[in-house]
């Protein structure tokens, strides 16, 4: 069914709904239940009869959004795009908030990391692979103005790290 009435965003929230319901009958054993709504007898809305197999199933759900966050965050980073750039897309608008987004950005995508690839607690990091080099890259954060400054594991011979060295060169002149 094509919903012309509705945004984008709206219509990815039903999406959402939908692929959690089904989880909740086809893995948690609930069934669905066609509803109507108050006073409306002509329309009805399909629901679960075991609210609690909705629950775990949106768990779940929620719990490999997150994953998917991170990962998608890594390999936009080991594309070169910036952590500005990931701020934007994680909806994190500068605003709204006292720090720099892409601070914001990298500290939501850093604390998210399980425990096992945590160095510390007092040293957070990013890990991607650089598309340029094929290098493991670990991402210290924006907090120094130079890209060139922050990340550690390039290949020597990295033509974006380079790139970025070069740029940080040409700004302290
Ligand atoms: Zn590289």
């Amino acid at each position: 069914m094509t919903r012309y009435d509705i945004t984008p965003g709206a219509r990815a929230v039903l999406v959402v709904q939908d692929q959690i319901r089904r989880a909740a009958c086809e893995v948690h054993g609930a069934s669905t239940v066609e509803t109507h709504l108050e006073g409306l007898p002509f329309i009805t809305r399909t629901d679960i009869d075991d609210p609690l197999a909705g629950i775990r199933a949106a768990v779940a759900a929620r719990n490999v959004a997150n994953a998917e966050i991170r990962r998608y965050a890594e390999q936009a980073r080991g594309a070169a795009r910036t952590w500005d750039e990931i701020a934007e897309a994680l909806g994190i608008r500068a605003a709204d908030f006292e720090e720099l987004p892409a601070i914001l950005a990298f500290l939501l995508i850093a604390e998210n990391r399980p425990l096992p690839f945590r160095e510390s607690f007092h040293r957070l990091d990013a890990w991607w692979r650089c598309e340029s080099c094929g290098k493991r890259v670990r991402d210290h954060g924006p907090f120094d103005g130079h890209p060139a400054n922050n990340e550690t594991g390039h290949d020597r011979l990295c033509r974006r790290h380079a790139a970025d060295i070069a740029a940080s060169r040409i700004e302290e002149v």
